[in-house]
């Protein structure tokens, strides 16, 4: 069953031999999808014939965003938290601790309503790739069943024991590594594809970084980064030196982190939401993007820094706060994030690539910075099907 989208105003294929400028734009196009791939993109004058057409009425389409950063697997609520410090206090990383009260209290069926709830609100807003992680359980048993409930969901599963020395732990945070790099790591590399750490002051430091980080590593888990969200710290140059797909947050960084980030094959990954949400100093995408660095946009949705599952959102604060063109912001929320999952399936809309794309209620990706805030996502299709 093959359907073609027709007249659409302006097609973001991000593949630049196909059409003009960096993310590949064709004008007046179409794009033919055949079961869960996308067989055909041109001219709408040029389709070929198809078993369905849907008229796209002169509105846009770009691929399906691909949210690279998530903690999706949580109960409960920090409103409460974020209150206070839009009242003046300071975020720390300590507030994780009040979730993963809530999480280990919860049933899996809780934790698993709440996650198909926010995986809904983000596929409304045109998320069609995500991934999510463990990291608010901290023993062996609620790590585990974490990652089982989200392999449920999606194929990318990080496994982050090391997000913050579990309470048990609190005077004996070497022995908490010890248990995240042994017993915890056996029970959940089974379920995940992704080992991640939490590097920064008030979590785990650099050498406690990489023995988690090899930990993973020799059980077949491909290592990611939480690093210099907070300050200025080991966890980008670890992230380069032990090969990860992806350093995130990178808001504080050296000249020698932006180095080593471009003579490096790991993305960085810049989650707006979190400087939003924290009141907290911008990450400079412009100095990332000048120095060569491939740059990916998420949302980091979780409840205490990031309480948002949009990455429409996130786009527009990159333009505006962030020193990233709509191009640059377009092309890191869809296909860079698919770097950041090492993926070559999505985050394009060519031949071949996964059927995944949003139709927006405007006539140019532009109008997701330009009309923040507004729901300008019409229509998705995950695998060739119509969700939204
Ligand atoms: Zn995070």
């Amino acid at each position: 069953m093959s359907t073609a989208i027709i007249n659409i105003s302006s097609l973001v294929t991000n593949d630049p031999s196909l059409g003009e400028g960096p993310l590949g734009l064709i004008q007046d196009a179409a794009v033919v999808v055949d079961g869960d791939r996308v067989a055909w993109v041109g001219e709408t004058s040029k389709a070929p014939a198809t078993d369905n057409a849907v008229d796209a009425g002169g509105r846009a389409v770009v691929p399906g965003f691909v949210d690279s950063h998530s903690h999706l697997v949580f109960a409960g609520d920090r409103t409460a938290e974020f209150n206070a410090r839009m009242s003046g206090r300071s975020y720390s990383a300590g507030g994780i601790r009040t979730t993963v009260a809530a999480t280990r209290a919860a049933t899996d069926a809780e934790l698993e309503a709440n996650l198909t709830r926010y995986l809904g609100e983000a596929l409304r807003q045109g998320t069609t790739t995500f991934e999510t992680k463990s990291g608010y359980g901290l023993t062996t048993h609620d790590e585990a069943r974490a990652l089982r409930i989200a392999a449920a969901h999606t194929d990318e599963v990080t496994y982050l024991g090391a997000h913050v020395v579990a309470p048990e732990f609190a005077d004996d945070p070497e022995g908490y590594v010890a248990l995240v790099t042994g017993e915890m790591l056996e029970a959940c590399a089974p379920h995940a594809r992704w080992v991640d750490v939490f590097c920064e002051r008030g979590a785990f430091d650099g050498d406690q970084a990489r023995a988690v980080l090899e930990a993973g590593m020799r059980h077949g888990l491909i290592p990611r980064v939480h690093a210099n969200q907070l300050g200025h710290g080991p966890g980008v140059q670890l992230a380069v030196e032990v090969g990860a797909a992806s350093a995130d947050h990178c808001t504080h960084l050296s000249d020698a982190d932006v180095d080593a980030l471009a003579n490096g094959d790991t993305v960085a990954t810049l989650l707006p939401g979190a400087e939003f949400s924290t009141r907290a100093q911008w990450p400079d995408a412009r100095r990332l993007l000048d120095a060569g660095v491939t740059v990916a946009l998420s949302t980091d949705c979780n409840p205490g820094s990031s309480f948002t599952s949009s990455m429409p959102f996130c786009v527009a604060l990159a333009v505006r706060d962030m020193g990233m063109t709509p191009d640059e912001a377009l092309w890191a929320a869809t296909a860079g994030g698919a770097a950041a999952l090492r993926r070559t399936d999505i985050g394009r809309l060519t031949p071949g690539a996964r059927a995944d794309l949003a139709l927006l209620d405007a006539p140019s990706h532009v109008h997701l910075a330009y009309r923040p805030g507004v729901p300008l996502v019409s229509a998705v299709w995950r695998r060739g099907v119509r969700e939204v």
